[in-house]
């Protein structure tokens, strides 16, 4: 039986965007995969600030996103941890509920590349999965070989390797909020169903008119 493929792709999802939905689902379709599960974290390890929408919010937003595509999945585990949450504890646990006859990949945009060095425990990550890389506006596209020294050749290969030429959507987070923040309109950045949460619910929103602060 050919192996299954299970996608997991992590983020703080604050909130999640057409960006996202965008290039991993692309990245999905390149890895023939059977699963896309959206892995949200309570908080990155990497990033110095704490997401502004609850975990509650961020995980109703990518369900919203992802409603009736049935191979697309999110999952609250990383939300039920204590934060931050690390990746390879993630994959682990995917891997022990997926069985040894699934491989599991964990897609990183190209602009998280550089600060693979100070992921927890890195080595032993590279070698539990298929780190998969996709292309991200703005940056340089994905290149493992300045990290031949650091993780030998046949880490750097299989990084390589995993590289996908995913579509590039000129969208960030940071931007939507920030868009939000001065009450300008963010909507073609977003899922419509996640537009709408957003309004009903207030985020993001200028500090005067926010009724959730
Ligand atoms: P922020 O602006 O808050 O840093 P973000 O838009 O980068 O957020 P995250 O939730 O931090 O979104 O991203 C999760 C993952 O998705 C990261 O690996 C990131 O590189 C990737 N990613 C986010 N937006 C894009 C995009 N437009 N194209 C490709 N990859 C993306």
């Amino acid at each position: 039986m050919a192996k299954q493929k299970t996608v997991l792709f992590g983020g703080t999802f604050d909130p999640i965007h057409l960006g996202h939905t965008t290039v991993a689902i692309d990245a999905a379709k390149n890895i023939a995969a059977d699963k896309l599960v959206f892995v949200p974290a309570k908080r990155s390890p990497l990033k110095g600030f704490l997401p502004k929408a609850s975990d509650d919010d961020r995980f109703e937003m990518i369900a919203l996103a992802i409603a009736g595509a049935k191979s697309l999945q999110v999952s609250d585990y990383e939300l039920r941890k204590p934060a931050p949450s690390y990746t390879l504890e993630t994959v682990e646990k995917f891997k022990a509920e997926c069985g040894g006859e699934t491989s599991i990949y964990w897609l990183i945009g190209a602009d998280g590349v550089d600060d693979l060095v100070y992921w927890h425990r890195i080595v032993e990550l590279l070698d539990a999965c298929n780190l998969a890389t996709m292309y991200r506006a703005g940056c340089e596209p994905p290149n493992f070989a300045r990290f031949e020294a650091l993780w030998g050749r046949r880490r750097i290969d299989k990084l390589q390797r995993n590289i996908i030429q995913t579509p590039l959507v000129d969208i960030s987070s940071t931007e939507i909020r920030n868009k939000l923040a001065v009450g300008q309109d963010a909507a073609d950045m977003l899922h419509p169903a996640v537009a709408d949460y957003i309004r009903q619910h207030g985020l993001y929103q200028p500090k005067e008119t926010a009724d959730n602060e």
